[in-house]
């Protein structure tokens, strides 16, 4: 295809999340028999980077192995056209703002050609299709596909603050939809018929390498490379260069915590992977400009490691860190609290409402709402492994019981079941 990438991540048996519960496995299993040969197209913007490709590396192969026909499509298109879809990502999670009328024009028009690649890709589909468009990027897709295929749009991001003027431009894509999925029923905008909807948490894969135990001999390793002192105490965020992540509130939390505990070390990482996102990029330099004099302070934007090593090296930093820091101000989920849950750590979120979908304030981690109170739960944690330990052991108990891979997948049976 010329328009599209496909991406074909590896096999992957949905016999192992038996272990995770018997009653939701054989569900899946009843549900995947009625659906075997299904055509699924997901479609999103990139094959690498970011929690979209973080879930259909692992959601594909599951389909795959149930018995369905799944398909992952990454749209390719120029950075131009990125740099837009990132801004109505930006304005949906409520910055202020317009999408002036060329930028409108330019974002549908750049996806003509992609839409009518795929219409013909489609056609020659036998029966009928479920299409799933996953965020922006790829949406204004759905005029062009075939009138008897079941479309689903999964909506990532976090809708709560929507800047109204974005939400009205893409209004006639939704309601189009036959389905909308969304992380959190307040992500739903009011006008969207709650028939219409679906709340589907994401999930994580507990037998990939990045979430794998490890032992800490294969760790050691990654440290010495990065020049991290695993001898002090480290704390970290692993999130793209992204404002709504907030990396300056996590370097300014830093320095208010270093004051108590002066050889803390913070690793952001934050590799610059996803190609959707191209702001990135200037939000990494400008740190990097501003922080380089701290040895202590390492700001990961270069991807120095490729494919399992560079998924065993997160493992490796979500696993050995003290404490893990999400300081998100907007989040639709926030797939790095769940896999850092998962390692038994305890995790400091931002107010948002994905995270707090996951973390429960004081009992599995804890939620701040600045730069202060997030210094002084470093603090307190730092100081008290006992406590971080406890909250750590809840997270896990959380993620098992709804964050697993299982249960997403059960969520999109039961939605294809309603399309198809
Ligand atoms: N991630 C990574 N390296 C980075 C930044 C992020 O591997 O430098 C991964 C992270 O472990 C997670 C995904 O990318 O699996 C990000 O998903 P999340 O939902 O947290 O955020 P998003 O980027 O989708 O907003």
């Amino acid at each position: 295809m010329k328009y599209f990438l496909p991406a074909s991540p590896a096999a992957q048996d949905f016999g192992e999340y038996k272990k995770f519960g018997q009653r939701v496995f054989r569900e899946c299993k009843t549900l995947a028999k009625g659906l075997r040969g299904l055509q699924v197209f997901h479609i999103n913007s990139t094959a690498a980077g970011g929690g979209v490709a973080e879930l259909l590396k692992s959601q594909i192969p599951l389909e795959k192995n149930l018995g369905l026909n799944s398909r992952w499509l990454a749209l390719q298109e120029p950075k131009k056209f990125f740099f837009i879809t990132k801004q109505i990502h930006n304005l949906l999670q409520g910055q202020k703002g317009l999408l002036s009328e060329p930028e409108k024009k330019y974002y549908l028009d750049q996806l003509a050609k992609p839409g009518r690649e795929l219409r013909r890709l489609l056609d020659k589909i036998p029966g009928k299709p479920v299409v799933v468009l996953h965020d922006p990027q790829v949406l204004p897709l759905m005029e062009y596909l075939p009138p008897a295929a079941g479309i689903a749009v999964r909506l990532h991001i976090d809708l709560s603050t929507a800047n109204l003027s974005a939400l009205k431009f893409l209004r006639p894509f939704l309601e189009k939809a036959d389905k909308v999925i969304i992380s959190h029923e307040l992500f739903r905008p009011d006008w969207l018929d709650r028939k219409k909807t679906a709340v589907s948490y994401p999930a994580i894969n507990p037998f990939a390498p990045k979430n794998r135990e490890l032992s800490l001999r294969r760790t050691a390793k990654y440290f010495k490379l990065f020049n991290i002192d695993l001898s002090r105490p480290l704390i970290a965020q692993i999130s793209r260069f992204d404002p709504w992540k907030d990396p300056e509130g996590v370097i300014q939390s830093y320095y208010l915590a270093k004051k108590e505990i002066p050889k803390l070390q913070l690793v952001l990482e934050g590799a610059m992977e996803a190609k959707d996102d191209p702001q990135a990029q200037g939000i990494y330099q400008q740190l990097k400009m501003e922080y380089q004099n701290d040895p202590d302070l390492h700001l990961h934007g270069e991807k120095t490691l490729a494919g399992p090593a560079y998924q065993t090296w997160v493992n490796a930093l979500q696993s050995r860190s003290g404490v893990i820091i999400q300081k998100s101000l907007r989040e639709g989920f926030g797939l790095t609290v769940a896999e850092a849950m998962w390692k038994g750590k305890a995790v400091i979120g931002g107010d948002a409402l994905g995270i707090k979908a996951q973390i429960k304030n004081g009992r599995s981690g804890y939620i701040v709402s600045s730069p202060a109170e997030c210094a002084k739960r470093i603090v307190q944690l730092e100081k008290n492994p006992q406590l971080a330990k406890k909250l750590g052991q809840a997270g896990r108990l959380t993620v098992k019981n709804n964050f697993l891979f299982n249960r997403l997948i059960l969520d999109f049976l039961k939605i294809y079941n309603e399309l198809a």
